[in-house]
């Protein structure tokens, strides 16, 4: 690289991955340093708000997992980043899936496609997490079919809704008519869905729920969570702590059945954390008159089944057996089948990414993989390294790892941008859609959208925080009453 030349840098997707390698960009070249002073960061993010997942998808009476939003305030002052809040890169979410919300178009944010922003960058790190549901495709009346029954719902859909995510500010489902909700999925998103739905009133009131979800609780019959698996105890994929959280809550939990408790112990001979969750697994907890939560195991949904309005009213499940097989223990459909009640059910299968630029030169997209094309961040097309394109987080591992994985990620993919950009980009060709030199300056539809306001920076990011802040003082909440709508946001800004 010319002596001189800058390192410009556009991070897409505002969550914790893109969080940590912006900072750790700016704290690896500190201002002082030569090139230090001629480096410039900019991040990226559809909504106003900044920290992805964090602030939408974390439970909210895990305060503790949100501290890593204390990076956004270090970031902000230093003046060689940006954040360009309200602004959505690559084609316009496409109706990829019908998971009914997540077709939802980011309406009042700004569309720029991907090469307007490359043209301003010689280096690019996407960080824009996984944003759709796994499909449940062959269970009919699921949200992936074309007639999904009512009260269905992917986990990314309700937990966004709790968590006041805008784009699910609609989905208001009436909890006072539920009484027993079936979830299908045994990871950590599943015991979280269950653990909010099972909370007492007085254990969520000091966290960040928004108000209108509280009284939506406040109103919840639900009196039984079941959580069910497609293998068996000994395959769980949730934590010992998750359930321990779980069993502690002052819920009804009856343990596991004897038999198959007895043969996921021989399965985790030698595996002393499983061991010691199957030990957890295996206590039962008695709270009379309280709510219930229940594990069930080796049943794969097969098809939900419809009330007289078309809302679900239970579930007819395969019940399987373990199989052993090159990818360990799998779970295969047997004939016997059962059927549940259940006038909820929650989808909690799996997130997934999807391409951001079509068939793209930039951002290659693994289908079969789910994210994008890369290795060990730097992002790869036919050809080797697409030079100057990286990733991180859960557009680069998959929808797997929690935020110090992605803190791992992010922390690589510097040192590979690094290692490249001092050995002068070698190979990339002329014509890169990333060029070695970088125009100046933003892109124009962002400096507009800075004019007039529809760009969401660190100032008017700050006023749409400290509101929040001021609304929660009013309402009595610790921290803050979250706007549920992006115009809310907005119209803070005047
Ligand atoms: P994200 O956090 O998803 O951030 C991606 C960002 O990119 C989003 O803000 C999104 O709006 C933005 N974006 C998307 N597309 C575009 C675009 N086209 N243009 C511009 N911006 C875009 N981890 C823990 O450590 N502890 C926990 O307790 C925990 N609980 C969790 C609970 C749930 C329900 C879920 C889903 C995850 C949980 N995790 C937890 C995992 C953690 O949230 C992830 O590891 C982490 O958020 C992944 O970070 P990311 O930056 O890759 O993606």
């Amino acid at each position: 690289t010319a002596p001189g030349a800058p390192l410009k840098v556009a991070v897409i997707g505002a969550g914790p991955s893109g969080f940590y390698a912006a900072s750790r960009i700016l704290q690896l070249l500190p201002a002082s340093s030569d090139l230090g002073s001629r480096v410039k960061v900019d991040m990226y993010e559809r909504l106003p708000t900044p920290y992805g997942l964090v602030r939408y998808g974390v439970a909210p009476d895990h305060p503790e997992v949100k501290n890593c939003q204390h990076k956004f305030d270090e970031l902000a002052s230093d003046s060689r980043f940006n954040f360009f809040g309200n602004v959505s890169v690559g084609t316009e979410p496409p109706s990829l899936s019908r998971d009914r919300l997540s077709s939802y178009a980011y309406p009042h944010a700004l569309h720029i496609p991907l090469p307007d922003v490359a043209a301003h960058y010689n280096a690019l790190i996407f960080t824009y997490g996984a944003s759709l549901s796994n499909p449940l495709a062959s269970v009919s009346g699921s949200t992936s079919t074309d007639s999904p029954l009512g009260n269905v719902y992917p986990a990314l859909a309700f937990v966004g809704w709790y968590n006041g995510h805008p784009a699910f500010a609609d989905l208001n489902p009436d909890l006072s008519t539920i009484k027993d909700v079936d979830v299908v999925g045994q990871g950590n998103v599943a015991l979280d869905v269950a653990r909010i739905l099972l909370s007492p009133l007085s254990a969520l009131d000091k966290s960040d729920l928004p108000q209108n979800i509280l009284d939506a609780l406040a109103k919840s019959n639900v009196e039984r969570v079941r959580a069910v698996g497609r293998r068996g105890p000994a395959q769980v994929a949730f934590t010992t702590k998750e359930l321990r959280e779980m069993v502690k809550l002052g819920v009804n939990f009856s343990g596991v059945d004897a038999g198959l408790m007895t043969q996921a112990k021989e399965m985790a001979k030698g595996d002393r954390p499983r061991t010691r969750m199957l030990g957890l697994m295996d206590t039962s907890v008695d709270v009379p008159g309280g709510k219930t939560f229940e594990l069930a195991f080796l049943r794969s949904p097969v098809a939900f089944l419809p009330d007289a309005s078309n809302n679900v009213r239970g579930v007819e499940w395969a019940i399987n057996e373990l199989v052993e097989s090159e990818r360990g223990m799998i779970a295969r459909a047997t004939d016997a089948r059962e059927t549940s009640v259940a006038q909820m059910v929650i989808e909690s299968v799996g997130y997934r990414s999807e391409p951001i630029d079509g068939p793209s030169a930039i951002a290659p997209f693994d289908e079969k993989k789910g994210r994008l094309n890369n290795d060990g961040g730097r992002v790869l097309d036919n050809e080797g390294h697409v030079n100057g394109a990286y990733a991180a987080g859960w557009v680069a591992r998959g929808p797997v790892g929690v935020i110090a994985s992605t803190m791992q990620d992010a922390y690589g993919l510097v040192e590979a941008l690094l290692e490249d950009y001092g050995e002068g980009w070698p190979d990339r060709p002329k014509g890169s859609p990333i060029p070695v030199m970088p125009e100046a300056g933003v892109p124009e539809a962002i400096e507009r959208g800075l004019k007039d306001g529809t760009v969401v920076d660190i100032p008017r990011w700050l006023r749409i925080d400290a509101a929040e802040r001021e609304l929660g003082k009013k309402t009595g909440r610790e921290e803050r009453e979250k706007f549920r709508t992006v115009e809310e946001m907005l119209e803070v800004l005047g």
